[in-house]
């Protein structure tokens, strides 16, 4: 056979194995191989790893797609000096995934915009490219699901969207209160994870309002007895991220009229 012949032949047998990426980059790989005086290991290596990376990407895309993120931001993204309440060491050990491994939980507090939800988001994505299952949801829409689903008698169905992901984020309780039966949904759906998958809770609403958001105290204390046995909550105390450039054109503004006046 030719080398042509023989490029033809070993490229149809990785397409009729399914390894499409490797099919791509056979010609490109074998001169590399030349090249850089490669061994054979190491052109079989290279080979076989671009097929993972592709397939690792295209996995990633679909379970990020599965996850329902407002948006995709990471740690990288997060400006740690704009909220020095906020521990960035405490974070990027919780970036670890210990915290899912051990079936913990997470809760961030704080007024709006000071990045609860981008933190969030930022753990999830790591979970997600950590092979674990993630599933986002606010709070809203979690009880509006969960009543329809109990209206039309398939709550028990339903329910296991949300409790079957190994973590699940639920952003923004306390933005609304609840009435009784989507107060006894949510607690179903948190007794039911307890110890069994994590959860990352973002609030604005201090626990200890918890029972009038609620609308029943002894409910919301066993809620939080069960939330908070194996969980890590950050206190985030500062000024909104969204109000940033407000308020920097404000010093830019301070300073200039002390300059003109001073
Ligand atoms: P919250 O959920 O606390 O209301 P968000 O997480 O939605 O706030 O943050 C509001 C916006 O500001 C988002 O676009 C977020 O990415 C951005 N943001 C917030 N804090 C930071 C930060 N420290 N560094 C970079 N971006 C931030
Ligand atoms: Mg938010």
């Amino acid at each position: 056979m030719t080398e042509a012949l023989v490029m033809a032949k070993a490229e149809e047998a990785l397409l009729e194995l399914g390894l499409k990426r490797a099919a791509a980059v056979l010609s490109a790989s074998v001169e590399w191989a030349a090249g850089h005086q490669a061994t054979y290991a190491e052109f079989l290596h290279r080979l076989l790893d671009a097929e993972l990376e592709e397939r690792y990407n295209r996995y990633l895309q679909s379970r990020l797609k599965l996850a329902h993120f407002p948006f995709h931001k990471t740690l990288a993204d997060f400006d740690f000096s704009f909220q020095p309440s906020i521990d960035e060491r405490q974070i990027r050990e919780l970036a670890t995934l210990t915290f899912i491994r051990e079936g913990g939980n997470v809760i961030f507090l704080g007024p709006p915009g000071v990045g609860k939800t981008h933190l969030a988001v930022a753990l999830g994505m790591e979970a997600v490219k950590q092979r674990m299952s993630v599933y986002f949801v606010t709070m809203q829409k979690l009880v509006a699901d969960l009543r329809r689903a109990h209206q039309e008698g398939r709550l028990e169905k339903r329910l296991r969207i949300y409790t079957q992901p190994k973590l699940l984020i639920c952003d923004e309780v306390g933005y609304l209160p609840l009435d009784a039966l989507d107060a006894a949904n949510f607690f179903r759906l948190v007794s039911e994870r307890y110890e069994h998958g994590s959860m990352i809770i973002t609030s604005n609403t201090s626990f200890t309002n918890w029972g009038t958001l609620f609308g029943d105290q002894v409910l919301a204390a066993a809620l939080l007895d069960r939330l908070l046995h194996h969980a890590t909550t950050i206190n985030i105390r500062g000024n909104s991220y969204r109000m940033k450039d407000k308020l920097k054109a404000g010093v830019t503004h301070a300073l200039k009229e002390e300059v003109m006046t001073g």
